[in-house]
């Protein structure tokens, strides 16, 4: 099987713009009607719905941005009844910047498709044992590409992450052929496996790696140690999860599920759509979603369209890996982490917001350390006194943040500062 859904994926550029056209009016009419929220927006443009005839007069519409979000939260953005929905998913984060998301059936069927297009995509088929180790639960990872797996028919292995032994014994056991998880914890699962020497009971032939950010070199080390081929997969809670975009055989970016989600770059501070090529930031309008559509999101990641022809036959605009971001968010281990989260945490613990989050990749694995100085007061603390502070520190980061920090308290203005302004990232992280 080459495409999972051939027409859509090879439609002709013509076709395409004639699907996304009517859908997007369609999508206009029913936010219009069933979303006030939206409707202020575009009332203060002063567009209406008629307005929108075709991808051509998405410029017209007004932007969505995750402070949109935020002030909707958690139903207001909702464009059916209650009743109607049946699941919510949500992004890491705290409540301050949590987003929410709702799903149909029907949405969570057109999401596990373009999941499915990127199993097949990777060379997958109903042959195949598909090893899940993203996180189930309100992460759209787990969920969405097990529900891609489930709809081509494929074994699905559930895992969820974590257990590292336990994989790659079901890896053995049940001969996984495709793994889908985040980069890093793929580069982890391969050291273990050549640590254990059982590379040679592995089957595996295909991998899936997404959620956050990675490089050419990680994907090579990857390939080469679980002798695979590595396929980079690109989405957004807001936007629904995983398989908003998928890498093909030609591994040069990413194509976008443009019949569902329509794509435009435009410049971060005018806001003025920019011409092909052209690095920006991304913004997504959903033509197909019933839940939750969202029209010209903001997704704040800055990348590359292409419309070049592709060796795989498909004719999807191809986005290029995820350059940077437009505001401080950092993904840390495929978790989203904002710096004003660990600020509050040290104000919550009675420590000066000076501070320091030091990144860096140690074999493909993110470390994570904040360096935090110490108040007057603790100064005379014992060496015992301020592991105990460690400790306790490390305890409330994770549980505002998920993930573990290493944490360190350091002398009093130790942390350099420059110009006066304290560095707060410094992320050694080549990616
Ligand atoms: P998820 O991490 O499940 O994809 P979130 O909504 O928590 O979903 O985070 C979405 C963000 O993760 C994106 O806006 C992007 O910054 C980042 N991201 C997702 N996939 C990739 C990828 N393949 N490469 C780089 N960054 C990615
Ligand atoms: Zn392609």
């Amino acid at each position: 099987m080459r495409y999972y859904q051939q027409d859509m994926e090879c439609a002709s550029r013509e076709t395409l713009r004639e699907i996304q056209s009517e859908r997007l009016a369609r999508a206009v009419r029913h936010v219009y009607t069933n979303v006030p929220y939206y409707r202020d927006l575009m009332d203060k443009k002063g567009v209406a719905p008629a307005d929108i005839r075709s991808v051509d007069d998405l410029p017209k519409l007004p932007f969505l941005t995750k402070d949109d979000l935020r002030k909707a939260y958690p139903y207001g953005l909702l464009a059916l009844p209650r009743s109607e929905v049946v699941r919510i998913q949500s992004t890491s984060g705290t409540t301050g910047t949590r987003v929410v998301a709702f799903y149909t059936q029907k949405d969570i069927d057109l999401w596990d498709a373009c999941c499915a297009r990127a199993i097949v995509a990777a060379g997958g088929g109903r042959d195949d044992v598909v090893h899940v180790s993203y996180g189930y639960g309100l992460f759209t990872g787990g969920p969405g590409l097990n529900g891609g797996s489930h709809m081509l028919g494929s074994l699905t292995l559930p895992m969820s992450s974590g257990n590292t032994d336990r994989q790659i014994q079901f890896m053995r056991d049940l001969g996984s052929t495709i793994l889908c998880c985040t980069p890093s914890y793929a580069a982890y699962l391969a050291e273990t496996i050549l640590a254990q020497g059982v590379q040679d009971y592995i089957v595996l032939k295909a991998g899936i790696f997404g959620a956050e950010a990675w490089s050419e070199e990680m994907r090579r080390d990857i390939e080469k140690n679980l002798r695979i081929k590595a396929y980079d997969i690109y989405g957004l809670t807001e936007i629904s999860g995983p398989g908003v975009s998928f890498e093909c055989s030609e591994q040069t970016g990413m194509h976008i599920n443009e019949d569902h989600f329509v794509a435009e770059i435009i410049d971060p501070d005018t806001g003025e759509v920019l011409p092909e090529g052209v690095k920006g930031e991304l913004v997504f309008t959903c033509v197909t979603k019933e839940a939750f559509p969202l029209l010209r999101y903001r997704t704040r990641d800055i990348c590359v369209l292409s419309r070049k022809e592709c060796s795989c036959g498909r004719t999807l605009v191809k986005m290029s890996r995820i350059m940077g971001r437009t505001d401080d968010m950092l993904i840390i281990r495929g978790v989203n982490v904002f710096p004003s989260q660990i600020e509050t945490v040290l104000l919550q613990c009675g420590y000066p917001a000076n501070y320091q989050i030091i990144l860096d990749r140690v074999r493909h694995a993110d470390t994570f350390e904040v360096q935090v100085e110490m108040s007057q007061e603790m100064f005379s603390d014992t060496v015992r006194g301020i592991a105990a502070r460690e400790r306790e520190l490390m305890a409330s980061l994770r549980a505002m943040l998920g993930i573990s920090a290493k944490v360190t308290i350091v002398a009093p203005r130790s942390i350099a500062r420059s110009e006066g302004k304290a560095v707060r990232v410094i992320d050694n992280r080549k990616v």
